[in-house]
């Protein structure tokens, strides 16, 4: 860890370990800050069968940081995204290189770098209270009664952040997205399905379906589809895995036959959850408090953008509060510097979304014929969402 810029009275709390938290902790202590990371879960029940594909994007901020091998290695690499329509038609292939790894896998590596570079982690400690103290510290309550003191507060904790909640009051609430996604692991014959090194991404009539054979015959999968009735989180646990399973075999009856091959081979727990994201905030800090990741901007799932967005903000955030004296002008550049960017991957998630299932059948074969120039054009003008580049660091980044 390097530490000669060292940052004294500058005690720091991140609220939220998941994948922005630790990222921002680290940077934040080997820039010099005191940093206690609080988390509310050990383990959360949101990850089980839950995978994420980080983007270029985000393998650049572990790179920059020296953290790459270390922190992927737990994932599988994809060498390209293809993509098919519910007749099975490939349409387009993405040569992007990204990692599929489990949410809480990734959660796990950066926590274990955070407290290796020095970071305090303090598992069991939910956020229920913030309150000033002093001229311009703050004062964290925890449920299990337990307090703590911070020069500065960082909300890393969401999409339904307590931290913004207690922030900033008047902040719009997230909104239900009318996504319901799930995913889980499955077991085909090693034969059955090669291990290729692509992402299949499947435009299903009534759900989007996507897969990576990760090893000879264990494959990981996720679906999104439409509910337009808001279930909760708990209420979508109820419903046991078979059931869950059958409905969606249902659902993509009409889709290339893998798809049901895949759902009928599942094996472990099925992870399922509905979709929320945070409108536009008018400011993302109060003070010497902000808030940054999904707490600040969730975007729809469509994209596969949020953890890379959220490290991107853990990177560029803590750099910002190395170079300005004071918390709220720190916040004001970060703020400054990632609104559009952050509001430019909003409207694309909103946009791909749209073009995921549509009712209408004109739309798929528009999207259909589309879709081909667009990835290509895309990929030769640097696909926006990972054209972003991790400012210089101050100091050795390792
Ligand atoms: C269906 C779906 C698919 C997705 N697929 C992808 C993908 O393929 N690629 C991608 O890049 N992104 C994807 N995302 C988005 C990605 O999961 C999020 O953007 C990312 O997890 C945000 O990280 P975060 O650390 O900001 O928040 P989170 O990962 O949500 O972490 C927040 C942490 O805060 C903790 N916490 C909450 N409240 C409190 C409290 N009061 N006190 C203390 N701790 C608290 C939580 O337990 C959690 O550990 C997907 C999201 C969804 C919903």
């Amino acid at each position: 860890m390097t530490n000669e810029n060292s940052t004294p009275n500058r005690r720091v709390a991140v609220v939220g370990a998941g994948i922005t938290g630790p990222l921002l902790s680290l940077c934040l202590a080997r820039l010099g800050f005191e940093v206690d990371l609080y988390e509310a879960y050990l383990r959360r029940a949101q990850d089980v069968g839950s995978f994420l594909n980080l983007a270029p994007n985000g393998r650049a901020v572990l790179e920059r940081l020296g953290l790459a091998d270390r922190i992927l290695e737990r994932g599988t690499v994809a060498h390209s995204i293809t993509f098919a329509n519910h007749k099975g038609r490939q349409l387009a292939r993405n040569p992007e290189r990204t990692t599929n790894i489990m949410r809480g896998e990734l959660s796990a590596a950066l926590r274990e770098a955070a407290t290796d570079g020095g970071v305090k982690l303090h598992t069991a400690k939910r956020l229920v209270t913030l309150d000033k103290s002093g001229e311009h510290g703050w004062r964290l309550g925890f449920e299990d009664g337990t307090r703590a003191e911070a020069d500065i507060v960082l909300g890393c904790d969401g999409v339904n952040s307590t931290t913004r909640h207690l922030l900033l009051p008047h902040a719009p609430r997230p909104t239900y997205t009318q996504v319901v996604g799930s995913g889980g692991r499955s077991e085909t014959g090693a034969a059955e399905l090669p291990v290729d090194g692509r992402f299949h991404m499947v435009f299903g009539l009534r759900g989007f379906f996507g897969y990576q054979v990760v090893s000879p015959g264990v494959v990981w999968w996720f679906e999104n589809h439409q509910e337009t009735h808001e279930r909760s989180f708990a209420e979508l646990a109820e419903t046991d895995d078979a059931w869950w399973l059958a409905a969606l075999a249902r659902r993509h009856r009409p889709d290339p036959a893998v798809v049901r091959r895949i759902l009928n081979a599942s094996t472990g727990p099925v992870g399922r959850w509905p979709v929320h994201e945070v409108p536009p905030l008018d400011t993302w800090h109060r003070g010497s408090a902000a808030v940054l990741g999904d707490a600040a901007h969730a975007v729809a799932p469509h994209l596969g953008a949020g953890a890379a967005l959220g490290m991107e903000d853990a990177y560029e955030l803590a750099l910002a509060l190395h170079r300005h004296p004071a918390a709220p002008q720190a916040f004001t550049a970060f703020e400054e510097s990632r609104r559009a960017r952050v509001a430019a991957m909003a409207k694309q998630a909103r946009q791909t979304g749209a073009v995921m299932t549509p009712d209408r059948w004109i739309t798929r074969v528009i999207r259909d014929l589309m879709l081909p120039t667009a990835i290509k054009h895309g990929v030769r003008k640097g696909t926006e969402a990972y054209s972003y580049r991790p400012s210089p660091w101050p100091v050795r980044a390792d």
